[in-house]
Parts: C-alpha cells; structure tokens; sequence
C-alpha cells in the first residue's frame, strides 16, 4: 500500500509528546512491512532532516495559501520525509504550535489548513508527488483533521476519480484545534459541512471534529480510550459524534522504541541488566540514590515519577500520600515540569525530607532512563491517560508500575492481586487519593515477598511492548477503511 502519514511532529525532528514517537515509529514499522510510506510535516525552522534529498516539487500559490514546496527526504528507515515547505507560515521562532510565549499563533488556521491539504492531494490523482498517490492517508489529531474532510470533497466533486481512503488517529481529545466559524471559508470549507453534521462545535469550526466527521476510518491510541471518548465523562463534549460513528473507531496501543528502551543494551545507563540477572538492576538503583542524594539503602523502597507534572498525571494523588509512605521509610524520586503549584509542593516535600525525597525539575532523557532502571515502583495515577509510555517502558525495566484504572494503563498492565500467575503491576481501584493508598499497600507488602516480587518483575520484563502488533493493525484498518469507501454526508 502507498500510505501518507500526515503529522506535525515527529521524532527526533520535532516532539512535544505521545504523537511525535508514533509518528517516527508506526510509519517506519509499516515500511519494513513492505509498504510504501512516506510522512508529510511542516518544514519549521531549525528541523533537520538527514537522508538523500531529492528534487523538491513546488505548488502555486492557492486560496489562501502562499505558494509551498515539497521536499523529499529518504531517511534510513525506509520511511520518504516529504518536508512542506513554506517560509511564511512554517519558519517561527517557537514551537509548531505555539510561540515563544507559549501563545497559539494566530493563523494557526491556515498553518494546519495547508498540511491537511497537501495532504489529502496527495491522496488524489492531482498527486503532486510525481505519479505517487496514497491509497490511504492517514491524519494525526487536529491539525490534521481536515484532511479526511478536503478527501471527502475530492470524492463528491470527481466520483469517478479514485481517491485515498482516510485515517484519522486521535492522540489526546483534549486538543480540539477550534476557530472562529469565518475561517471555514478561506479554508474552503464547504456551506453544508458548516453545520451540526460538519464541522460546527459549540459555534466554533473545528478541525478535530472535521476528522471525527468526515474520516473513513478513526482510531485512538488504546482499546479502553477508545470506550472512555464515547462517555460524557471523557469525551470532552464528542462523546455523541464518536458514539455515532462507533462502528468505525477502533483503539489500538501504541508500542515502544525497543531500540531506545531495552535494559539490556541502553547506553544511558551505568549498568544493564535483564530478565535472568538483575544485579545490574540493583547497580542502578544504588547509581540512582547517589545521584539524587538520597539514602544509599537497597531496602528503602523506591518509588518514582517522571512526567509532566500536571492534574492529568495524578501528581496531587502522590503529594497526598507521601506522609503515608515516607513513615514506612520508602523513597520517592521525580522528574517532570509543569504546573508551578504542583512543583512547589514537590520542592518543599524534597527539602523536608532530603535523604527520601528527591525533585528533578526539568526535561532530562538521561535521568529518565537511569529512573525507570533504578526505581523499584514507577507511579502513574493519571485521571485520564490515552495510551502512556512510561508504565510499558517500567515494565520493560523491572520496576513494575502502580497505575490508574483508565486509558491505556488499563490495557497495558495486569494486576498482580487480581491475577498472581500473570500480574506485571498493581492497578489502582480507582482513580483517586483512597484507589493509589491501596496499590501502595499491595505493592508494598509483595516487594516483602521477593520470590513474589521477582515474578512480577519477570512477568512485566517478558512482555512485548513493540510496535509490530500495532501495525498490523492499523494495516487492518487502513484496508477495511478502503473496503468500507465513503462515510461522508453525500451532498456539497
Ligand atoms: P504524555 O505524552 O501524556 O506526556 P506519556 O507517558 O505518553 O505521557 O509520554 C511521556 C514521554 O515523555 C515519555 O517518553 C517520558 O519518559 C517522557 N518524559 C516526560 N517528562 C519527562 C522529563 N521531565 N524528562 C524526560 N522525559 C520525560
């Protein structure tokens, strides 16, 4: 199959979360399925692309859009980068989506606009790619949710032409990439899709919703997030709109780097380790203590966090049982930013108790890896969590995770009181203060059973996180979205 993954990061060029790894992952793991893929994202300013580059293809100036360019790039993994280059509305001192000051830029619009545009061109017989033409195209979150709807108008405007079958992949609901309703017309938005049945959310456009809409096909990033978006309690207002297209959503988890994460061979730790040995382990738990400055003890227990410190991630739920695990004389160790009070508790825990809390403010990959080595417990009391990366990476690391019972930490982790034989972590009877008091608990008194803690461990160790059995399925997809033709209402 001719599949265009469209996305507005992708790892390592741009990333700001989940998206960025699929992005760099999935297209490279269906290629060497034998697929022909090729990723389009923004040419930003600063992203560099190693490869052999081909001959760019220009495209005239068009609605609103100044003229752009699309240049190939080969990159090693088999995957075509096709950078789309356009100076004015790509080269911005700050993120892909915000500026410096963490404001949206303001023509946002017509930025995400253009991608989905290409984007679904490509997937028609005015291919700009020199005779390649996607048979699927597949469009990440909102920025990318007008591709679906810009195919479907192809297929209304020129039924007899063959066009792309489209993939809309949801990573977070939370990002709903809404605008004033004036925009739908330079963005060619078509009258009839203005409304309830189109694009319309609460009296705004949004491109998110022209995705959930008009795609051949949805997926989100887990089974169970794939239920929880059709609840009012998580669907953030789409519940109805997701519940009415159910028939054609599909979760599916995202897998691992296990290239990148893998205890056995990680460059960035002090010592590696495996299923069959794990002193190595109990090397970077000492390497860790050191580091943090906390108790040189292997019998504290250690506990640990990295994430973006949010109410997302639960980090209030942790705050809220420290006293409770630190006069049991456990350790905790956090890596994270964000939310300015939750950090502040954080530092103030730390400086309190030195020797057993430890606070890293900051982005550090290094650290990341030498905690998810180190720690005997990684925690992960998310409220919501689409997929999450850092409970299969623990895992994957020995140190068997406490988890919310929502999202992809459901399906990624089995509960060691529910199921001893199986178990590769504990998963919390529910998402508040009480459910994470319990886990603590359980997990404490198993880690007194070595022999029980060790067959959690393996248990957890020996699962496979990577990204093989994700890409079948999304080939799945892409094939029944194909078979299945047009969702589309019928008429312009
Ligand atoms: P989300 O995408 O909601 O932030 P995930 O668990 O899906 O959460 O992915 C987070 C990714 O970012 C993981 O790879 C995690 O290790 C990494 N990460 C988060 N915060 C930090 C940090 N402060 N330093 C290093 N890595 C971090």
């Amino acid at each position: 199959m001719n599949i265009l993954f469209v996305t507005p990061e992708c790892a390592p060029y741009v990333k700001t979360g989940g998206l960025g790894d699929v992005s760099a992952a999935l297209p490279a793991t269906l290629a060497s399925l034998g697929h022909d893929v090729q990723v389009l994202m923004p040419a930003y300013r600063g992203v560099k692309v190693a490869g052999e580059i081909g001959d760019g293809v220009e495209l005239p100036a068009w609605g609103p859009w100044p003229a752009a360019q699309l240049v190939p790039v080969k990159v090693e993994n088999g995957v075509t980068m096709q950078l789309l280059a356009c100076p004015s509305l790509y080269q911005r001192s700050g993120g892909p989506y915000v500026d410096a000051g963490g404001r949206d830029y303001q023509d946002n619009a017509l930025r995400f606009g253009l991608l989905s545009r290409v984007g679904a061109l490509v997937g028609t017989v005015h291919s700009p790619l020199r005779g390649w033409v996607a048979d699927v195209v597949h469009a990440n979150d909102w920025p990318c949710g007008l591709a679906p709807l810009y195919l479907a108008q192809s297929r209304l405007i020129s039924p007899q032409e063959p066009t792309a079958a489209s993939v809309l992949t949801i990573h977070n609901l939370a990002f709903q990439g809404t605008f004033d309703m004036a925009t739908a017309d330079p963005l060619g938005v078509p009258g009839h899709w203005r409304g309830l049945e189109g694009v319309e959310f609460w009296g705004q456009l949004s491109m998110l919703k022209g995705g959930i809409q008009f795609a051949d096909a949805i997926t989100t990033v887990s089974p169970t997030y794939a239920r929880e978006i059709q609840t009012p309690e998580h669907g953030i207002g789409f519940d109805g709109i997701l519940r009415a297209r159910a028939a054609r959503l599909r979760g599916i988890l995202n897998g691992i780097d296990t290239r990148v994460w893998n205890p056995a061979q990680d460059a960035l730790l002090p010592h590696r380790f495996q299923r069959d040995d794990l002193s190595g382990k109990a090397a970077c738990k000492a390497a860790l203590q050191a580091r943090a400055g906390l108790r040189g003890d292997p019998a504290a227990m250690l506990f640990a966090v990295v994430s973006r410190i949010t109410p997302q991630k639960g980090i209030d739920l942790v705050l809220q049982n420290l006293p409770r695990l630190l006069s049991s004389g456990a350790q905790l160790v956090v890596l994270g930013q964000g939310d300015p009070a939750l950090q502040q508790a954080l530092r103030e825990a730390a400086d309190r108790h030195p020797k057993q809390v430890a606070v890293t403010l900051g982005f550090d990959e290094g650290l990341a890896h030498l905690i998810e080595a180190g720690a005997d417990v990684f925690l992960m009391p998310s409220r919501f969590e689409p997929c999450g990366l850092n409970q299969m990476y623990s895992q994957a690391y020995g140190t068997p995770p406490i988890v919310a019972p929502v999202g992809g930490l459901l399906d990624s982790v089995t509960d060691a009181s529910a199921d001893p034989v199986r178990g590769t972590g504990f998963v919390m009877t529910g998402a508040d203060g009480e459910g994470l008091a319990d886990a603590l608990a359980r997990a404490q008194r198993a880690w007194r059973q070595p022999q029980e803690w060790r067959r959690i461990q393996a248990n957890g160790m020996a699962r496979h996180f990577g990204w093989e059995d994700s890409a079948m399925q999304y080939l799945d997809v892409y094939q029944r979205a194909r078979a299945a033709g047009s969702a589309a209402p019928a008429s312009l």
